[in-house]
Formats: C-alpha cells, sequence, structure tokens
C-alpha cells in the first residue's frame, strides 16, 4: 500500500500514460491485496480494472455458506450485491469505482465476485482521475488508498456484515434449487408457492407491487413440498401436458406466465416469487417478425408457401409473424426446450388458430399454416415438451388442453372441469389439420465463417447494446424478442462464448451449446473470456445462446439433409 502511495505521489501531475506503470502490479493492503489488471490508455477510454483478493482467514465466510453449488452461487451473489452497496457509499460523484454489471432481481452466478476455502474475490472498474490529461495522483490515493479500503471493511468481512441477511440469502436459493428439483419427479413443470405475490411495481421497477394480492392456489391444484430450509411448502402446481391460463382483461394472466418465464432463476429475498420455480428449459415463445431465419425445418407448422419457398429448410431475413412464431418454437426444442410457454398477448393469431369459418372460407390447399392448436397435443404426445398457454380469446383450446387454470381478480381458480362442458354444449365444428406426425428435422450445423466476428481490423468484436442487442462482428444481433434474459452479464458472456468457443466448435447447435455448457460447468464463467479477472460475464442458459446464434443474420447453415 505504502508502495502505490509513493507512485501515486511520484507520478502525480505527469501524463496520463504515466498511470501504466500501474499495470499489472500487485498491492498489499491490510486484510487483502489490490491487483490492477488493466489501466486505461486515457481519461476517455473505458475504465481501468482490478480486483481485490481477500484472504479467508480475514474475511472468515464459514464454509457452511458455499459448501454445495447451489449455496456458493448464491454467496456469490450476495457477496456482489454487498460490495456494490459499499462502494456506493464510499464513491466520488464523479465515478470513482464501479462494479462492470447490476445485478437486478435474479440470483445469477456472476464473475464480478468468488468465493473458495482460500479466499474471497471481487472485480471492479476503476475511473482513475485525471485534470485535462494529468495524473490526479492525490485523488488516486483518495480513491485506492481511503475508499476502497473502507468499502472493503465494511461488505467483505464476515464479521463486519450482517450474518442472518447471508444466510437467508443462501437457504432461499437452496430453496428454490431443490423445488425446481422436485418438479419433474412429481410431474409438473412449474410450482407457484402460496403467498407469493407475483405483480411487478411496475413495467420498469422490477421489485414486488406493494398491495399486490398473494398467490393462493385453488384447492384441486395444490401440492406440498418439504424444502431443506422452509420445510413444508405449498402451492399450485401447472402439470405436464397442455395447460391454459384464461380469463378477463386485466385479471393477471400475463402476470402468472411472466412469474413462470422467469422461474427458471432463483429470485433474491424480498422479491416475492421465492418459491416460484419452473422447468429449467422452459423457452417463452412469441411472434418476432422481421427476424432473420436460418434452414429451420418449420414444415410442421407450415408448409406450401406461395412461390415454392423450401420450409423444410426455411431461411429468410424477414419473418413474418407465423413463420417467425414457427421457427422460435423449432429452434427452442432444438436447444432442449421441455415447456413451452406462449402468450396471445405476443402471438401471431393465425399461427395459434383458425377457425371454423376460415376453414370454410379459405381452402386448404391455400393455406400454409397448420396452426398451433392442432399441434399442441402432439408436441406433448410425441415429444413430451408440455405447454403453458395464456388464452383470454380463443376458447378452441378447450379441446386440447390437460388443465385450464381461470384468473379472476387476480385469483387462479382451477375449471378444467368446466372448460370440458363447455367444449362438449359447443363443439367447434373445425375439421382441423389432418397433419401426420411431428417430426421437424434439427442437426443444422452452422458454417464455420457464418459466426466470425471479425470487425475491419479487429479479429473480434462483441458488445452488448444494452440488454436488447448483442454487436457481434459486423452485425448487430437482435435480443429484443429473448424475453428470458435479465441481465446485461448474459448478453456479454454470450457474447464471448459465441466469440471463444462457439466458432471454434463446429458441430450442430446442440452439441455447440451443450459444450459451451459443459465448459462452463467445468471450469466456470472465466473460461469464457478473453482477458483474465472478468468483471462483467453472468451465467446464461443454452437456450438463450442457442437463441442469439438463431438471430445472428449472418448465419449459414448446412443440415444432415445436405
Ligand atoms: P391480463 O394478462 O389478464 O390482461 P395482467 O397480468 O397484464 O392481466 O395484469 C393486469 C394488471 O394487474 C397489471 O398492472 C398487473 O400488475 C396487475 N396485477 C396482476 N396480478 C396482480 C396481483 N396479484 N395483485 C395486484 N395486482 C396485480
Ligand atoms: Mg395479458
Amino acid at each position: 500500500m505504502e508502495r502505490l502511495r509513493a507512485i501515486l505521489r511520484q507520478i502525480d501531475g505527469k501524463g496520463y500514460g504515466a498511470y501504466k506503470e500501474l499495470s499489472g502490479q500487485r498491492f498489499a493492503f491490510d486484510v487483502f491485496t489490490l491487483n490492477i489488471d488493466h489501466v486505461q490508455g486515457d481519461p476517455f477510454a473505458p475504465p481501468s480494472r482490478a480486483h481485490v483478493r481477500i484472504p479467508q482467514r480475514a474475511a472468515r465466510f464459514p464454509v457452511e455458506l458455499f459448501k454445495s453449488r447451489s449455496r456458493e452461487v448464491a454467496l456469490r451473489d450476495w457477496l456482489l450485491r454487498s460490495w456494490i452497496g459499499a462502494l456506493r457509499k464510499v464513491s466520488t460523484r464523479d465515478g470513482g469505482m464501479r462494479p462492470a454489471l447490476m445485478p437486478g432481481q435474479e440470483m445469477l452466478e456472476r464473475s464480478a465476485a468468488l468465493v473458495d476455502e482460500e479466499s474471497v474475490e471481487v472485480r471492479f472498474l476503476v475511473q482513475l482521475p485525471a485534470a485535462g490529461r494529468r495524473v490526479l495522483g492525490r485523488e488516486a490515493e483518495d480513491i485506492l488508498i481511503r475508499r476502497l479500503p473502507a468499502a472493503v471493511h465494511a461488505s467483505l468481512l464476515f464479521e463486519r456484515v450482517d450474518g442472518d441477511i447471508v444466510k437467508r440469502h443462501v437457504l432461499t436459493a437452496e430453496d428454490a434449487d431443490s423445488l425446481r428439483g422436485m418438479l419433474d419427479e412429481a410431474g409438473l413443470v412449474a410450482f407457484v408457492a402460496d403467498g407469493s405475490i407475483l405483480p411487478r411495481k411496475s413495467g420498469v421497477e422490477p421489485g414486488p407491487l406493494s398491495g399486490g394480492i398473494p398467490f393462493r392456489s385453488p384447492e384441486s391444484l395444490r401440492r406440498e413440498f418439504t424444502l431443506p430450509n422452509r420445510g413444508r411448502v405449498t402451492g399450485m402446481g401447472v402439470p405436464k401436458g397442455v395447460t391454459l391460463i384464461v380469463g378477463g382483461g386485466f385479471h393477471g394472466k400475463s402476470t402468472l406466465l411472466r412469474a413462470l418465464e422467469r422461474g427458471v432463476y432463483n429470485h433474491v429475498p424480498g422479491d416475492g416469487r421465492e418459491l416460484v420455480v419452473t422447468d429449467p428449459t422452459a423457452v417463452k415463445i412469441r411472434a418476432e417478425d422481421g427476424r432473420g431465419v436460418a434452414g429451420v425445418d418449420i414444415s410442421p407448422f407450415i408448409s406450401g408457401l406461395p412461390g415454392g419457398l423450401d420450409t423444410k429448410q426455411f431461411s429468410t431475413l424477414n419473418a413474418s409473424g407465423a413463420t417467425s412464431q414457427a421457427a422460435n418454437i423449432i429452434e427452442a426444442l432444438e436447444a432442449g426446450c421441455g415447456t413451452l410457454l406462449l402468450d396471445e398477448d405476443s402471438s401471431a393469431t393465425n399461427f395459434m388458430i383458425r377457425d371454423r369459418r376460415m376453414e370454410a372460407l379459405i381452402a386448404k390447399q391455400h393455406e400454409p399454416i397448420t396452426p398451433f392448436l392442432d399441434r399442441v397435443k402432439q408436441v406433448y404426445e410425441e415429444h413430451g415438451v408440455s405447454t403453458v398457454l395464456v388464452m383470454g380469446g380463443a376458447g378452441d383450446y378447450f379441446d386440447v388442453a390437460d388443465t385450464v387454470i381461470s384468473m379472476v381478480e387476480y385469483v387462479p381458480l382451477d375449471s378444467t372441469k368446466e372448460a370440458r362442458e363447455v367444449a362438449r354444449a359447443y363443439p367447434t365444428g373445425r375439421k382441423g389439420a389432418t397433419a401426420g406426425r411431428f417430426e421437424p428435422t434439427f442437426g443444422r450445423r452452422p458454417t464455420p465463417g457464418s459466426l466470425n466476428p471479425v470487425k475491419g481490423r479487429r479479429s473480434s468484436y462483441t458488445r452488448p447494446r444494452g440488454l436488447k442487442t448483442l454487436s457481434y462482428g459486423e452485425n448487430d444481433i437482435d435480443l429484443s424478442a429473448v424475453e428470458q434474459l435479465v441481465e446485461h452479464g448474459q448478453v456479454e458472456a454470450i457474447g464471448q462464448a459465441m466469440a471463444e468457443q462457439v466458432r471454434s466448435g463446429g458441430g450442430d447447435i446442440r452439441g455447440i451449446i451443450d459444450e459451451v455448457e459443459r465448459v462452463i460447468g467445468e471450469s466456470g464463467l472465466d473460461t469464457l473470456a478473453s482477458r483474465p479477472h472478468p468483471g462483467n460475464l453472468a451465467y446464461f442458459r443454452p437456450q438463450e445462446l442457442a437463441a442469439a446464434i438463431n438471430r445472428l443474420r449472418s448465419l449459414r447453415i448446412t443440415s444432415s439433409r445436405d
């Protein structure tokens, strides 16, 4: 620390480049070391990167808190939040230190905080201070030698933090993981605990709505589980098969589905959805007109397009609502999805239904679409893939639903029996499609060149632009319809995975995403990074990696049929 002080005093007032002397250096403080991983070239460049490592003999986090995978991820999530809170308190108005990513309501594995039996490590950004283009050594001293240790002491030493809060964080995640792990055997695709708060404050505020009506399962769907920490919990089980969520407008249907979408992740204590869990492979499907599609077999849904367009290997740079939704389903199945989540709000009507009158008016040979209505049962029976569908407008789905949940003023009721009776009393009279088996061809292989992240003179360029766009090589990948991405750091990590792992991979898309998952599982998120000690990566599912690859407009495919 004294050496750092001496350097900063010595370079005070010199040209900004003098900061480079810190690069790669390690400085010992009282209970930790500060490591400077990268020094920015000038005051306007992206900030410098550093990490702090505290040996466990000082940090003293009990092994109990990170002894399993589930607990470790949760403790790392907590450490990052604690660290960010402390940085906020010690930060100067014009920056200073900040994290490279911001956590939201979900507990994710992130590269910004690590823990093991040896040490605790946090990674962060520092804006090294300047006056014009001169080093402000005294100010740097204030940030790194006064504020930094204050933040470390306040947030990363077990003796200085509230142990009960840490414990609750870790045990909450463990319960959720355990519950999610019990779904399959219990014949469920999702579970919503009684008392959960599903609605959010607003479209842009992710916290629970205060005064939100707590969830209460209908008796007939109520299930009970015993969790390792909380013990007995009851709530609504969403069975495998085809489930409809029906009800009047504004009665909470989409809010329930949205909670299920997010149930693939664990939530922080106080979120309201701590015990809302979903099949971890569930994928939200929506229409996405305008997207590019590369060689996807959408023929189970769409065949005989005007102009003889091939739908067994359907490619377009501008999909329609129905073709995009069909492609989204086939791609999700290819990526190992076990549960499809759909909302009428974001679906293409002509993809979802075709009623008797429309059948009568438009001759079968002029309608290329086999609506989802005629396939949804098969998708379950032949492939074991369930569907949860919000549908307030088309009762035709009563014929194919195994379970019907109706939302009435935010309260779910089991309307399965009534819906069956209604279906008997009012037959739709539809002929329906006679479409044969549901057998899409998978096994698409990206041509290696088509995943190239080259941009101009840079051999690899990948950069997230918020949550919705990933700049990749010469292309921008539009991720706005990939609704289960929740954090910037996931997009960052997906970009790195595509550039570093996928490109070298070969094989088909399923093989590629499985391999990336295996590598991360074995060696951690850090393996994705092009530089040491990245602080900006967050866990993503194989399904979202596939979604990003599939939306790359330069993607070209060869398949087993070629
Ligand atoms: P639907 O899809 O049935 O039209 P939404 O799910 O969009 O309805 O919900 C309509 C509104 O009701 C939203 O503003 C939502 O935040 C609110 N809401 C949903 N569930 C609850 C609840 N349990 N308690 C209070 N408000 C809720
Ligand atoms: Mg809705």
